[in-house]
């Protein structure tokens, strides 16, 4: 049965629904938004509860659907895919009930360590874009930006795979680094051409300390 929760999953930041669907995450990034507050954009993104099903949010998605949507994109305060389940499904939903509207999900690249096995095949059909967060050029300078829970070369050799994976399955990834954080010099020109050797278009977001841009 579904549980009553005070938690917010979906919430509009523009013509973009996003859909929050955890506070968990296999990462602690110096940058992380989630350092400045517990909202984006007015939203409260903390979750009072992690105990909730498919059907919780689904429902939220439909109270919270609207004309103006142009995309929705499950990106919060966590890394989504450790609900992967919640995440197929809602996004199955979608895909059922409205045809027309891109579904991305925004993700630390981790989902393959995190549920042991290549979960990339699971989600071809349900989402139409994915946007992974590269970071760095290399492990070192991954680890330190991202404090990862995994070994810093397992980490690292992992997000790469899976950006591979995901644009080897036919799903319009792009990989993403964060410029403008601190001192910290990423070195853009070498983390475009890792990304293009793996098959992904590259983006560098500008950090901006009260993370609404995605
Ligand atoms: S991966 Fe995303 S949610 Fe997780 S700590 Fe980094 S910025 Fe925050």
């Amino acid at each position: 049965m579904a549980q009553q929760t005070e938690n917010k999953f979906a919430y509009y930041l523009g013509n973009t629904m996003y859909i929050n669907v955890t506070n968990l995450c296999t990462n602690r990034c110096k940058f992380c938004i989630r350092n400045s507050g517990d909202s984006v954009g007015g939203v409260k993104l903390v979750l009072d509860s992690e105990k909730f099903s498919h059907e919780d949010v689904i429902k939220e998605v439909k109270d919270t659907f609207s004309d103006k949507c142009r995309e929705i994109v499950f990106c919060g305060y966590g890394e989504p895919l450790i609900k992967l389940e919640i995440v197929k499904n809602v996004a199955q939903f979608i895909k059922q009930n409205y045809q027309q509207i891109p579904v991305r999900i925004n993700t630390n690249g981790h989902a393959n360590l995190i549920h042991k096995r290549n979960i990339v095949p699971e989600l071809v059909g349900l989402v139409d874009m994915i946007s992974v967060s590269l970071n760095a050029e290399n492990a070192d300078l991954y680890a330190e930006l991202a404090s990862p829970a995994f070994e810093k070369s397992v980490a690292y050799e992992a997000v790469k795979d899976f950006i591979q994976e995901c644009a080897k399955n036919g799903i319009e990834t792009t990989a993403t680094v964060v410029s403008g954080f601190e001192s910290y010099k990423i070195d853009i020109k070498k983390c475009q051409e890792i990304t293009e050797e793996l098959g992904a278009k590259f983006r560098v977001r500008e950090w901006l300390p009260q993370g609404y841009e995605n």
